[in-house]
């Protein structure tokens, strides 16, 4: 273990309070974070709360930390509008595209897989689904019946949350009170299985329609959705575990119907850190695909989009989210991103001196405090995890290499060897930016090549050989080139691989 690790200090969302993190068992950290529901592109409000675990996960790895870090696929039992009744949006996916359920997922499972790979964000250690884990879901609901907390009717089995609050309390982790709750509820209990509006569905008795079943002591059915997080979690972390994200937008009711399930069942409280990521919206408003304020990742990448003046590398993207605080609301707007491209290779820029910086003999002192800045790169990230000051942190150290590289500045040796060492240990491991200079370089290759054949094929069609002309621009569209020709020449654009 490092010995920073002594002092990382996480906000917690259960006490509103900045905390020092010491884990459960000393050296190893468990950490669940919820995954996405994979009926439809993953957006990228989700990639930026999985980008932020991703962030806690490297860190906490670079401290010398040993994670398990689940994060789950939700394949079945997500309700429509988050609610007890409504059709599964997987399900409902499937229906409007005539899929198998399981195709929707496989589909989506994959993007997602793809769009994290583009980010470089490190798979978890374990990515288990729901459709897997009925079983232990079951198990959980038969504990919860047992210990008085919940009640079966017409085949469905709800959580009883007043009968859980005359125990425990309900609400501690969003701040609300069940009295509130109830008095500001409108649903009528007449119409509806449960006994209050705030109990929750643990099992819901299929309707013949719903494909997505299967058999439990109480009906041919399917588990609610806050149930396979309590399961999964459970099963893989222990009954109690360090950490727990997820997006803002999850703490309730989601991740205080977790707490209630844990708590209900296995008399303890689940988690010991919660931690919630904030939002993204997109030139100041709230993203939705309904009102068109909206891009998806492979729109951003492809700058197949009317949001961008161009096509953003994926690392670019990642270290626009990472100059905010997980914490704070981020916008995604075109000026901010250009401008933080630029940062960005600033910072690259540096980088690719370090392995030519001139350092004066070993022993003797340097002009500046190499020591003091690495200090204050770990400052910034055992604060909450704040990567907005971690970055300005390692814009200050691409200055001192800039410095030494024009000669202005003097540093021995070891001191080289630490600036170097802890630029690249951050930006590359714990921020898990890519260095551009491959994609960059790929990129004035494809050009030059590129120019040359749209060369050649102007001087065949002047020659009015139109069968090399058409043959040139075929074979590019085959490719995934296409050629377009305008006013100020002919220029190239390559396929969205996403569309
Ligand atoms: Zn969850």
């Amino acid at each position: 273990m490092r010995p920073e690790a002594q002092r990382l200090h996480l906000y917690n969302s259960l006490t509103k309070e900045k905390e020092t993190f010491t884990p459960l068992n000393e050296g190893f950290v468990g950490m669940y974070v919820c995954g996405p529901t994979v009926y439809n592109n993953v957006h990228l409000g989700n990639c930026r709360t999985f980008l932020s675990f991703d962030l806690v996960y490297r860190y906490l790895q670079h401290l010398g930390y040993k994670v398990r870090y689940v994060r789950n696929i939700t394949d079945a039992g997500h309700l429509e509008n988050d609610a007890d009744s409504g059709e599964d949006r997987i399900a409902k996916k499937a229906r409007l595209e005539s899929l198998e359920p399981m195709e929707v997922v496989q589909r989506y499972t994959v993007d997602f897989h793809q769009v994290m790979a583009q980010f470089n964000a490190l798979p978890p250690s374990i990515e288990p689904t729901a459709t897997g884990h009925i079983i232990e879901q079951i198990a959980i609901i038969e504990q919860i019946l047992e210990s008085g907390y919940a009640y079966i009717t017409n085949g469905s089995v709800y959580f009883d949350v007043v009968r859980f609050n005359e125990d425990q309390s309900y609400g501690k982790l969003s701040g609300r009170k069940l009295e509130d709750m109830i008095a500001n509820t409108r649903e009528l209990a007449a119409q509806s299985e449960k006994k209050n509006p705030q109990d929750f569905a643990l099992w819901k008795k299929a309707e013949p329609r719903h494909i997505m079943r299967w058999p439990s002591p109480w009906s041919d059915g399917f588990p609610g959705w806050h149930l396979e997080c309590t399961a999964m979690s459970t099963k893989y972390l222990g009954e109690q575990f360090d950490i727990h994200g997820g997006g803002m937008d999850l703490k309730f009711p989601h991740h205080e119907c977790e707490i209630a399930q844990a708590e209900a069942c296995n008399k303890t409280s689940p988690v010991r850190f919660w931690m919630h990521a904030n939002m993204l919206t997109l030139n100041g408003k709230k993203m939705a695909k309904s009102t068109g304020n909206h891009i998806l990742p492979g729109a951003l990448f492809s700058g197949d989009n009317d949001k961008m003046s161009k096509a953003i590398n994926p690392t670019v993207a990642k270290f626009f989210m990472y100059q905010a605080h997980y914490r704070s609301i981020l916008d995604f707007s075109n000026d901010a991103l250009m401008a933080s491209e630029k940062g960005f290779y600033r910072l690259m820029d540096a980088v690719a001196l370090m392995d030519q910086l001139p350092a004066s003999p070993k022993g003797t002192s340097s002009e500046i405090d190499v020591t003091a800045w690495r200090q204050s790169c770990y400052d910034a990230m055992n604060d909450d995890f704040n990567s907005p000051i971690l970055i300005a942190q390692l814009f200050e150290g691409a200055k001192f290499i800039n410095t030494i590289a024009d000669g202005s500045t003097q540093v021995n040796q070891e001191d080289l060897a630490l600036l170097c060492q802890t630029m690249k240990a951050f930006l590359f491991d714990v921020l898990g930016l890519t260095p551009p200079q491959e994609g960059r370089q790929d990129h004035d290759h494809l050009k030059s090549a590129m120019d040359l054949l749209i060369d050649l094929r102007k001087s065949a069609r002047a020659n009015k050989d139109f069968a090399t002309s058409d043959a040139i621009r075929d074979r590019l569209q085959e490719a995934g080139i296409q050629l377009k020709d305008g006013k100020d020449g002919t220029s190239f654009s390559l396929k969205n691989p996403n569309s």
